[in-house]
């Protein structure tokens, strides 16, 4: 049908598992998206700002016919359908829509960098990609797999395996 996309799911406020659940029901019922592949729910430590509540993170792979910008802006509908509101950088939200890779399109702009520019260097997103894709390649040369193991031989502890959703 289309091209495939990565996108990361993150969460620290309210019944998170179920605003996943409701956020890949809406995402994949749009007719330009199917679900290709799901990991697991993982549970991390915040990034940033440690007075706030453990995330739930999780990975999904899609097919769609979208172009990577109507996709963005679809899942930041989805975001604000969740009660989506920044209130610091790095702080506590409900649902968080990272767009990861889309095919392997490589771009920088000032909505959109692709991949993801945080992919390397966080576990949170790794290992959850590590479940369903472990041979992505990121244009630096690694695949999620070699990142992971870089992470975890520079001392990065890998989460506890949650639960499937
Ligand atoms: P963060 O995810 O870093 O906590 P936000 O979700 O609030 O922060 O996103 C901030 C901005 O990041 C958005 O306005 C969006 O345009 C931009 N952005 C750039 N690249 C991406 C990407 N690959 N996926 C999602 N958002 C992105
Ligand atoms: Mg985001």
């Amino acid at each position: 049908m289309g091209v495939e996309a990565i996108i990361a799911f993150g969460g620290n406020l309210g019944d998170v598992k179920n605003t996943f659940i409701s956020a890949r029901k809406i995402l994949t019922g749009s007719d330009s998206v199917s679900l290709l592949a799901c990991s697991r729910l993982y549970r991390s430590p915040p990034m940033g700002p440690a007075d706030q509540p453990d995330y739930l993170n999780a990975v999904i792979a899609i097919d769609t016919s979208f172009c990577a910008l109507p996709l963005l802006h679809l899942m930041q509908k989805i975001e604000a359908q969740h009660g989506r509101i920044r209130k610091r950088r790095w702080g506590e939200r409900s649902l968080d829509l990272d767009l990861i890779a889309y095919d392997d399109m490589h771009m920088q702009s000032a909505e959109l960098t692709l991949p993801h520019p945080g992919v390397g260097e966080r576990v949170f997103v790794l290992q959850p990609l590590c479940d369903i894709r472990p041979e992505w390649q990121h244009p630096a040369g690694r695949s999620a797999q070699q990142l992971l193991q870089d992470l975890q031989a520079s001392g990065i502890d890998l989460l506890k395996q949650g639960e499937i959703w």
